[in-house]
């Protein structure tokens, strides 16, 4: 009944990711199926469930966030999803830095009214990654 967390067992080094960045606070790895070319998580080592768990927390993980693109110009969405409804997968805070470029088919809202992976028990991480790599396809 009780899972993993997924991101506590790439945090603990007992699942594998491909590491952009690690910090005493904070990692930054490659999501298993990004919709665009490096696309990142940034997640804290500590788990809390989402950005409004612990302030501290959220505000050590945006910083971590910041560091890593300062004094890059790219042009990327940070996106963080809190409950189901709102497209969170993966209960353990994280935030989705998504690089874009212009005209490159990702278009917001994420996720579809049909989107019938919310709120199921699976191991990718985040299904609103599927969709969008399904929708760049067509
Ligand atoms: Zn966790
Ligand atoms: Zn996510």
């Amino acid at each position: 009944m009780s899972e993993p967390c997924p991101f506590c067992e790439i945090v603990a080094g007992r699942a594998f990711a491909q590491m952009v960045a690690e910090w005493d606070d904070v990692v930054a790895f490659r999501p298993l199926n990004a919709v665009t070319r490096e696309h990142t998580l940034v997640v804290p080592r500590t788990h809390v469930r989402d950005f409004a768990s612990d302030p501290e927390v959220s505000a050590a993980t945006m910083r971590r966030a910041a560091e890593l693109m300062r004094g890059t110009s790219r042009h990327l969405n940070l996106i963080t999803s809190r409950g189901a409804a709102a497209t969170q997968s993966v209960f353990h805070l994280h935030l989705h830095l998504v690089p874009r470029t212009e005209g490159d088919g990702l278009a917001l809202p994420w996720h579809d009214a049909g989107g019938s992976e919310v709120g199921q028990d699976q191991p990718s991480p985040c299904p609103q990654r599927d969709q969008l790599a399904a929708e760049e396809e067509q």
